[in-house]
């Protein structure tokens, strides 16, 4: 599979699954905009590192995926964006009656709002290049609910059906978007949520991993952040030219159940 000569801009990608996702695109020869909302000297480094061990184009731009016009500036700040997926994403856990109302439209603006930003912006640029390519990053959440998770999975169900609509309307066009779904993967956002869940449910790592966090991945395993960067490329592909305002689980079998 080769990418070589496409730009890819990966959203909220200074770690976990976003740095997962554009390794294995840089691996394909694509040219990589990493983001997030900090402007770290380690950020940048870590576009240097992709440049340095993949032989590609990698930079890094801050932009708040929280805020709609720093969204739209860093796709016109990229210049060309062939493949967009969007994958800056946060948590937080709380019944409804308690959940704060702050914290409900943080995760509505950077989990969903942010890719409805983007694309506007980048669909443009995809039809002047005559290739496209929206990967977006849902969730097993994005299919079915858990409790307490009220803003996540309303922002992942939406990304679902945003990526239906843009399916829809690049239908003719050699654009795609679809939606990966992934289950438990281990990264900093799920890792986050160990030491409470640990507290809530008096159990020690290992137990909470593989009878809560895992209880419904019937594999009991985590997928892994090369797994989900791999789909990715997979959508990028050929192969996937017909594949377009879909959902594709890597989830070890949550959603079968
Ligand atoms: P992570 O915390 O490691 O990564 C989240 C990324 O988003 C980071 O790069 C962070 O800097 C960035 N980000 C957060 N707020 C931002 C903002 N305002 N502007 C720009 N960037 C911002 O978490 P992750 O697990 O890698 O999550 C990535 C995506 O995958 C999220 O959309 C998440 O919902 C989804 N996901 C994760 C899992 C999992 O098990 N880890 C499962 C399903 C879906």
């Amino acid at each position: 599979m080769s990418l070589v000569g496409k730009t890819a801009v990966i959203t909220g990608s200074n770690s976990g699954i976003g740095l997962g996702i554009a390794r294995e695109l840089a691996g394909a020869g694509a040219n990589v905009v990493l983001n997030s909302f900090t402007d770290a000297q380690e950020d940048h480094d870590l576009a240097e590192e992709i440049a340095r061990e993949y032989g590609v184009l990698a930079r890094y731009i801050k932009a708040d995926m929280s805020k709609p016009d720093e969204c739209r500036a860093l796709i016109e700040q990229a210049g060309a964006c062939d493949i967009l997926v969007n994958n800056a994403g946060i948590q937080h856990v709380a019944p409804v009656e308690d959940f704060a109302p702050e914290k409900w439209d943080a995760i509505i603006a950077i989990n969903l709002s942010s890719a409805f930003h983007t694309t506007a912006v980048a669909l443009p640029m995809m039809r002047k290049a005559g290739w496209g390519r929206v990967v977006n990053i849902a969730s097993a959440h994005g299919l079915t609910a858990s409790p307490y998770k009220s803003a996540y999975i309303a922002a992942k169900h939406g990304i679902v059906g945003l990526s239906k609509t843009v399916a829809l309307e690049t239908a003719e066009e050699p654009i795609t978007c679809n939606a990966i779904c992934p289950g438990y993967v281990l990264t900093p956002l799920v890792e986050a949520q160990i030491p409470e869940q640990m507290k809530t449910h008096g159990m020690d790592r290992d137990t909470v991993v593989r009878e809560v966090m895992l209880a419904r991945q019937p594999s009991r395993q985590f997928a892994t952040v090369e797994q989900i960067g791999g789909t990715a490329v997979f959508l990028c592909s050929d192969a996937a030219e017909q594949i377009t305002g879909t959902t594709i689980s890597v989830d070890g079998g949550w959603t079968a159940m």
